[in-house]
């Protein structure tokens, strides 16, 4: 029997480990380095499912940088993209003449985060680019760039470090696939 309240429990299998996801941040962090040497860019994490990676990351990153969050809804609850985003809470900092990198947990449809770089790029900044954990490629509907990412991923629904159903589960150190049972126990309330 499937509680759903212990995280351990509500895993069927596992995807990436901690270590797959340090070797991640690793490799984005010193591509990132090169990169945005001398830039000091505005780091922007996509609240709240980055904020994970994004700390992992940030910390591999051996560039001064500025931090802030923006958090836009595409998703609800459930598990597709509606389709129809708004910020829900907006950026603090101005972005104008900044090179901003937006990081992600991971990008699906593509639509949310060609919301954030149109709405970034016409509050008139320099470069935006994004590095996402995962990118599930083979979902893409709409044309827009994954600048860098941690690793492909299937068409499966996934949680775990920073990744949520029903906002729960985000602070599982791994990321893997929900038990049937636990999506089961949700989806028939
Ligand atoms: P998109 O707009 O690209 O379709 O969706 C992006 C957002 O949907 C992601 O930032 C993430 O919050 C959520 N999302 C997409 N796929 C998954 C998934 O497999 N698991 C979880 N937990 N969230 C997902
Ligand atoms: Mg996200
Ligand atoms: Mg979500």
């Amino acid at each position: 029997m499937v509680k759903g309240d212990n995280i351990n429990d509500i895993i069927d299998h596992k995807l990436f480990s901690e270590d797959d996801i340090h070797e991640m941040c690793v490799r984005l962090g010193a591509q990132l380095t090169k990169d945005y040497a001398g830039k000091r860019p505005l780091v922007v994490g996509a609240l709240k499912g980055a904020i994970y990676f994004l700390t992992d990351l940030t910390r591999q990153m051996d560039v001064a940088h500025q931090l802030d969050f923006l958090d836009v809804s595409s998703y609800g609850d459930g598990f597709e993209s509606t389709g129809k985003i708004k910020v829900v809470t907006d950026l603090a900092a101005d972005v104008k003449d900044r090179d901003v990198l937006i990081i992600e947990d991971i990008v699906d449809t593509g639509l949310t985060l060609k919301f954030m770089k149109d709405l970034i790029k016409k509050r008139g900044a320099k470069s935006v680019k994004c590095c996402a954990m995962l990118n599930k490629e083979a979902r893409r509907n709409v044309d827009v760039d994954v600048d860098y990412f941690g690793s492909k991923v299937g068409n499966e629904f996934v949680v775990g470090y920073g990744l949520d159903f029903l906002n729960m589960y985000r602070n599982l150190p791994y990321v893997g696939v929900l038990k049937p049972e636990v999506i089961q126990k949700y989806v028939n309330k």
